[in-house]
């Protein structure tokens, strides 16, 4: 049955145990989304005085999360979230006794009877939510922080826009400008290199926000090419409001880029991927530079506005 003998203690376990462990079902899923909805009703009733102990009890002991249906329970009634017992290989974790299939329905109510406050609170929200919606809310959440909108790095600095325009400032040396005109020049000694031609972001702020003008070299199927493209920063909805465009030429030949500045919650790997922003061929931006075509020498120039 198990042709690998691999001494992996997962598979070592499955062959010892016919009895191998069930995912969680789809249909316990869909019932928890129908018992949402019945408590979401009843939701913000003022009785918010939630002892701290039944907000423990619902942290699973491995990964700390707080645990939604289906929860589940060893028979000595140690409990462990949906995500984490597929991990334990059929062990509690808590007494190491047999994990078996049984779920804790008790605690599940208990849950759908809590109402919390929004984890962004510290953020400004005052929304308090039945827990079974909690989630939810907190993935659409506008008070939720934005990530570092810096490409190139790993930057896992999430904040507020204000946060991040210091952020990106004084830790990534990022250029700010202000105004909604600008004439950018970026040069590159060895365009030829395209894995390493660099790519770069300049933060303009007019209109009382702010925006980002990410510059970068990269790989259109086989093509080499560059991308420009603004984003802003803040929510897609106002994003919309804002228009811009950018512009490169030389040796007589002019490209012109008009577009909605794309929201930082969207990544910049995103947009780029989408190709949503000025692509300028490399040979195109070669002969705008001039020259012996040794050197990249690109002007951009561009103009944000905002729509009525
Ligand atoms: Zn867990
Ligand atoms: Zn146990
Ligand atoms: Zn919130
Ligand atoms: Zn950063």
């Amino acid at each position: 049955m198990f042709p690998m003998s691999t001494g992996n203690s997962y598979f070592d376990d499955l062959r010892n145990k016919p009895e191998v462990i069930d995912p969680p079902q789809m249909e316990d899923l869909l019932e928890v989304g129908e018992h949402v909805n019945d408590t979401s009703e009843s939701a913000l009733k003022p009785n918010v005085t939630i002892s701290t102990n039944v907000r423990e009890l619902l942290e699973c002991p491995v990964c700390l999360n707080a645990m939604y249906p289906p929860i589940h329970q060893c028979s000595n009634g140690h409990t462990l979230c949906s995500g984490c017992k597929p991990r334990v290989h059929n062990r509690c974790p808590t007494c190491r006794h047999e994990l078996g299939n049984i779920r804790c329905l008790a605690l599940e109510k208990v849950a759908a009877s809590l109402e919390l406050p929004c984890k962004y609170q510290n953020f400004g929200c005052i929304g308090i939510y039945p827990y079974y919606s909690k989630l939810k809310h907190e993935s659409q959440c506008t008070f939720r922080p934005y990530n570092c909108p810096y490409a190139g790095s790993e930057c896992s600095v999430i904040g507020d826009i204000p946060f991040l325009v210091s952020h990106l400032k004084d830790d990534h040396k990022v250029d700010m400008h202000s105004g909604s005109t600008f004439n950018h020049r970026y040069v590159k000694s060895n365009p030829h290199e395209v894995e390493n031609a660099t790519w770069m972001l300049t933060v303009f702020s007019c209109f009382g926000q702010y925006f980002c003008l990410h510059f970068e070299a990269f790989q259109l199927g086989m093509a080499p090419v560059y991308i420009a493209f603004l984003r802003f920063m803040g929510d897609d909805n106002e994003a919309k409001n804002y228009s811009y465009s950018l512009e490169v030429g030389g040796n007589g030949r002019k490209m012109i880029w008009q577009g909605v500045p794309r929201s930082i919650r969207d990544s910049h790997r995103k947009v780029r991927d989408s190709f949503d922003g000025l692509i300028i061929q490399r040979n195109m931006a070669l002969f705008f530079s001039g020259g012996d075509r040794k050197e990249l020498k690109l002007r951009v120039t561009g103009r944000i506005w905002k729509e009525n």
